[in-house]
């Protein structure tokens, strides 16, 4: 059995770990990083449909079961980079409204500890350091910012910006969508520099070139260059140990090549995405933490949220042959709408569909549409994606069965809003006459909604300033142990509509900016 000691142990190499890394790497502390997956392998079928969003090639081949009992596959990826390796890379910021409590149709969405202000330069930070493209003062729910995007928004294409220009002659305010990608380009073509190079896999495809600002582009690849930072792949992480009185984490018990090792750390930093870092902390149970590691308040694995989403189709007259698609927003419901004194959600575009995603979607649809059809449907398509806040349910929980294995129990809430949303976009576009039908679609969000949909994970680990209510202080330290802290989304009190990396990245460096203070290397 291996031992050995490191000033910092960061679990999980995601957006949140990934950042952290990234941050703490040049203060020369000894770092270890410990990912359970390997490097998402760079090949041809990273751009095929059929082998992401069909054979889910790189999906984890795992089983978790919701609270019957019944097994399903969950939409989950184990990588370095963690899941932003395929994620659609929208980076916006909260509302500065998230970070205060809101009422919703479905009940309260809980106001955070901090501030939009104390958030505020994270986000700028992270805007900056994963290449955010984008534009400032185009969307009217956007909070202040400290500096301007250091990219331009990625161009509309012709389609695209006649579905902008008609919102905008509706009335209404869309928005170039801020995208992390390291993309140079030029009249809407990328320049012989440019990383990305425009193509239609944008959406929930690895990066075959690498042009997608993911973690482990953007952060881990950087933060191995110094040589005081180390990662282990492979390396599945059991359970942590304490000391005798339960105060200090003295050893992370990691399954590497089907070999048990250990390795300790002044500091362990938990980053495995909410779902794992809930259980790994409930596996961690021991005598002084019965209920689990750091649980105390029985709040470990509550409150799990995913966003209400839908993925939409509208089938237009006209045919669109947009490559990159996931270019405009609009925010106009976020709050409320004219009828409505709630609020409804985000739209944004999504990855172009081609014909193979459509065949693979649904084997009923091939039944009454012939495969011409499908291709026709696919080349006549514009995607939509509408999101919309759930609510933390502390019966919404991940546990784990007596066989180890993750339990997820969903009860959905606050659905009325999304519903809403989903009408409101229909209603817009019949008016830009830009549809015949609007079809939901299932693929990119896991092929049983809602349960498998774990893309937006948030929540299990939440912080606050009361340690009977909230498992993080305000730094992201357990309450209960001197030396535990949990950078993923875990820690979010509420989701709101937005996606919710940038906010990971943003914590993360804000933690980070604790821990280098907490190392006498600030
Ligand atoms: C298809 C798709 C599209 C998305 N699009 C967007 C988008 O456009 N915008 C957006 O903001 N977000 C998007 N997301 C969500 C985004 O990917 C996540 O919010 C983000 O990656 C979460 O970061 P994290 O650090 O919490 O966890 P992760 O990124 O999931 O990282 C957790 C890491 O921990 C590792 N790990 C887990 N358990 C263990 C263990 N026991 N031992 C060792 N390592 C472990 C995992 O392998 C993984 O690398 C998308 C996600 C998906 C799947
Ligand atoms: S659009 Fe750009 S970043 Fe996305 S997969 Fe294609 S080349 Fe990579």
């Amino acid at each position: 059995m291996a031992t050995d000691h490191y000033d910092v142990i960061i679990i999980g190499t995601g957006a949140g770990g990934g950042t952290l890394a990234y941050h703490l790497a040049p203060s020369g502390k000894r770092i270890l990083l410990l990912e359970r997956g390997g490097y998402l392998p760079r090949e041809k079928d990273n751009w095929d449909s059929r082998a992401v969003f069909v054979d889910s090639k790189y999906r984890a081949k795992e089983t978790w079961y919701d609270r019957d009992g019944k097994a399903f596959h969950p939409g989950i990826q184990y990588y370095v980079g963690g899941n932003t390796k395929v994620y659609g890379a929208a980076l916006l910021r909260f509302r500065r409204e998230d970070f205060g409590e809101v009422r919703h149709h479905g009940g309260i969405s809980p106001a955070w500890p901090l501030r939009y202000e104390d958030f505020e330069p994270y986000y700028t930070k992270a805007e900056h350091l994963y290449h955010v493209h984008g534009q400032r003062g185009v969307d009217p729910t956007e909070g202040p910012a400290s500096a301007p995007y250091l990219y331009p928004p990625v161009s509309h294409e012709p389609r695209i910006q006649k579905v902008f220009d008609d919102f905008r002659r509706l009335g209404h305010h869309p928005f170039p969508l801020p995208l992390g990608i390291l993309l140079d380009e030029a009249d809407g073509k990328p320049l012989h520099t440019s990383a990305c190079v425009r193509c239609p896999a944008f959406d929930g495809f690895p990066c075959l070139v690498n042009g997608k600002a993911d973690a482990q582009v953007i952060c881990v690849d950087p933060a191995l260059e110094h040589s005081n930072v180390e990662l282990l792949t492979g390396a599945y992480v059991e359970r942590l140990e304490t000391n005798p009185s339960g105060s200090v984490v003295t050893k992370v018990i990691v399954t590497r090549k089907g070999i048990v090792e250990e390795y300790s750390a002044d500091i362990v930093v938990v980053s495995c995405g909410a779902i794992n870092s809930a259980t790994l902390l409930l596996r961690s149970a021991n005598q002084r933490h019965p209920r689990g590691l750091a649980n105390s308040s029985d709040v470990v694995g509550r409150h799990y949220m995913r966003h209400n989403c839908s993925a939409l189709m509208a089938i237009s007259k006209d045919p669109n042959p947009t490559v990159f698609q996931k270019t405009l927003g609009l925010n106009d419901f976020y709050f409320r709408s004219e009828d409505w004194e709630y609020p409804l959600g985000e739209i944004q575009m999504l990855g172009k569909t081609d014909g193979e995603m459509l065949k693979g979607e649904a084997p009923g649809w091939a039944v009454w549409k012939p495969e011409f059809a499908l291709d026709f449907m696919a080349e006549h398509s514009i995607d939509f994606w509408l999101q919309s806040e759930d609510l933390p349910d502390p019966n919404n929980r991940v546990t784990i069965n007596p066989d180890g294995k993750i339990v997820l129990n969903i009860q959905e809430t606050n659905l009325e809003g999304h519903k809403r949303l989903a009408a409101k976009l229909k209603a817009m576009l019949t008016e830009i006459g830009c549809h015949d039908q609007l079809m939901s679609r299932s693929l990119y969000l896991g092929k049983s909604i809602p349960i498998a949909g774990t893309a937006h994970q948030a929540g299990t680990v939440r912080f606050g300033r009361d340690p009977k209510t909230s498992v993080l202080d305000l730094n992201c330290k357990a309450h209960d142990l001197d030396n535990l802290y949990v950078v993923d989304a875990s820690f979010f009190v509420s989701i709101a509509a937005v996606n919710p990396s940038l906010t990971i990245m943003a914590n993360a460096l804000r933690v980070g900016d604790h821990l280098l203070e907490r190392l006498g290397s600030a």
